[in-house]
């Protein structure tokens, strides 16, 4: 029997992803802490979708069976000695407040990502040459019924990548170790992030849709191919910024899906370079 915790039943994906489509899965948790977490995941009989705040994934349209357990409840920071300990249902909104109030910065870069600290540890997110590995001291992760504490040089972490896209493990938090600052240093450079995101385009998306080719940007080569407006369905990329699909008039997965099969081809076609989706599918 699964103890008592927060459940949703059903669980829509295109209200909770903020591409804003996709089926229903069957139910999602919603565990508070750690504990609650690791009990759940070993009485399921398979592995959950463990999902963040859905902002760097494409659902399915079909409904599955599936479980949910979305980490969004598990927002505890703590300090432990020079580093702090960030569980992985932290937003970077509650992040920023928190580095404000006690004067540690460095990683005032995910101000405005709408990511929780699972997420942005899985992706290795960044901004402006800044990645969240640049960071991290250790993550805490959940592996194959254990808790287990890996090293950075362990997390196998790159340019958008990290051992935990090929694994099962489920991030429970991690230990960041941060530079000494003042509220109002961290204020400003919050402030200086976020205004430096203002250009970037409103409305439903997963964000960047591809990686970065070697030596190229995405978004580049996208707007070289004559791409931005390009419409399938419900989806188009955006005019602002090539590297984002907007979903402006409901599209379904199948559009979004057909759209980034027609970039890649187009920018095949015209550039001979191959983009990687950075965006992950469920
Ligand atoms: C408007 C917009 C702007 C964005 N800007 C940026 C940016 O500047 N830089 C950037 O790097 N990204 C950006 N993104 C992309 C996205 O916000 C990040 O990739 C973010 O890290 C995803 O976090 P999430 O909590 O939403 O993860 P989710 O989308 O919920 O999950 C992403 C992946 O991580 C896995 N995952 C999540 N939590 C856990 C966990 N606890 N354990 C194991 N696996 C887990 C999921 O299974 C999934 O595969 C942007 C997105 C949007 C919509």
């Amino acid at each position: 029997m699964i103890k008592e915790m927060y459940l949703e039943t059903p669980f829509d994906f295109s209200k909770h992803s903020t591409i804003g489509c996709g089926g229903k899965a069957k139910q999602a948790y919603y565990p508070q802490s750690e504990e609650d977490l690791c009990f759940l995941l070993g009485q399921l009989s398979e592995r959950p979708f463990v999902l963040g705040n859905m902002s760097n994934v494409l659902p399915m349209d079909e409904d599955t069976e599936k479980t949910v357990l979305c980490t969004k409840k598990m927002t505890d920071i703590r300090r432990e000695g020079d580093c702090i300990f960030v569980q992985a249902g932290v937003t970077s909104g509650r992040l920023m407040r928190y580095l404000q109030s006690v004067g540690l910065g460095g990683v005032e870069f995910l101000a405005g990502i709408p990511c929780t600290m699972g997420g942005i540890l899985f992706m290795n997110g960044g901004a402006g040459g800044i990645y969240i590995s640049d960071w991290v001291e250790s993550v805490r992760i959940y592996r194959e019924g254990k808790l287990v504490e890996l090293s950075r040089a362990e997390c196998g972490y790159s340019y958008k990548e990290s051992v935990f896209m090929h694994t099962k493990d489920v991030i429970l938090g991690a230990r960041l170790r941060l530079k000494h600052s003042t509220p109002q240093a961290v204020k400003e450079e919050t402030r200086r992030f976020l205004a430096k995101r203002a250009h970037l385009p409103k409305g439903k998306s997963m964000g960047c849709v591809f990686q970065n080719p070697q030596g190229y940007t995405a978004g580049a080569l996208i707007e070289a191919a004559g791409l931005k407006g390009l419409r399938i369905g419900g989806a188009t990329v955006s005019t602002q910024h090539a590297n984002f699909i907007i979903n402006d008039q409901n599209a379904t997965a199948r559009d979004i899906r057909s759209l980034i099969a027609r970039i890649k081809d187009e920018v095949w076609q015209r550039h001979g370079v191959v983009l990687e989706e950075e965006i992950r599918y469920l």
